[in-house]
């Protein structure tokens, strides 16, 4: 009797095939074009063999594949460092205490951020503005120039005015203040990012994977307006645009806190 005879049908054996497959397709999609996919197909291969070895016998194999799922344990860490440092950094820094700034604070830092944005934009000074959502954040704070002060348009246009000498690095807004000037924001090691873009865009980018702030840039070549939120870069935004996705940001935190 051939090793496989004993493997008799079973619907329940079947219909959890299925709703295992259903799940993993999902995951799948959700995962498409990031590296943990082809990930999670190598492990997906491993689990199956590991069943038909197991169901078969074969001691040796099975014996050998046990030692491999152990070893890439390990290599999942060490692949997934960074996403894993981003995800306990954000869980870390939530602050447990903040409940956000009120709508009349909401509406009127839009306003006022908005407006410098237009104003460098047109003149084609460069400008690197990141919006604290729930992720603290101290660190880069601390890299620049605290000022602490009431945000209004501007004075954000003063500081990314190229003769001032805070007009280099960023500005953090937290808790409805302009909390610093000049601070250092880390770099997206992205390579998807379009190469034409320099670091202020990178800067941009970097800060929004590592944390949830929204950050703004306005291009000191071209005058353009983009926002950077969760790693993506939107460009080429207009007042109106940027509004609206500065308010679903905001809104959308609130409701989530209530
Ligand atoms: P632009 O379209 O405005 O030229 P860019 O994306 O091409 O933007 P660069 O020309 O490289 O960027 O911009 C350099 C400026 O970006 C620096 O003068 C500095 O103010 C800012 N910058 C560069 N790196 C960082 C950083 N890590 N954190 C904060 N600001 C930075
Ligand atoms: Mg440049």
């Amino acid at each position: 009797m051939p090793a496989w005879a004993h493997i008799t049908f079973n619907w329940k054996i079947v219909l959890e095939i299925c709703i295992l497959w259903l799940v993993l397709y999902q995951i799948m999609l959700f995962l498409k074009d990031t590296k943990a996919v082809n990930l999670l197909r190598g492990i997906i291969i491993l689990i199956v063999a590991f069943f038909i070895f197991q169901k078969l016998g074969l001691d040796i194999l099975n014996w050998i594949l046990a030692k491999i799922f152990a070893i890439s344990i390990i290599a999942l860490f060490v692949i997934f460092q960074p996403e894993l440092r981003q995800g306990l950094t954000r869980l870390g820094q939530h602050q447990i205490f903040y409940f956000g700034p009120k709508e009349e604070e909401i509406e009127s830092l839009i306003k006022e951020v908005i407006s410098a944005a237009g104003v460098l934009s047109k003149k084609n000074i460069g400008a690197l503005i990141a919006i604290q959502r729930e992720v603290g954040l101290k660190d880069y704070i601390e890299s620049g120039l605290i000022i602490d002060a009431e945000i209004s348009s501007e004075l954000l246009q003063s500081i990314f005015n190229p003769n001032s000498p805070l007009h280099d690095g960023g500005v953090i807004i937290s808790n409805n203040r302009i909390m610093a000037v000049t601070c250092l924001f880390p770099l997206s090691e992205n390579p998807d990012i379009d190469r034409a873009l320099g670091m202020r865009h990178r800067a941009a980018v970097g800060l929004s994977e590592r944390t949830d702030a929204a950050v703004l840039v306005v291009s000191e070549e071209t005058g353009r307006i983009s926002l950077a939120v969760n790693g993506r870069l939107t460009r080429k935004l207009n007042r109106e645009d940027l509004a609206l996705i500065l308010r679903g940001l905001f809104r959308k935190e609130k409701k989530k806190r209530r």
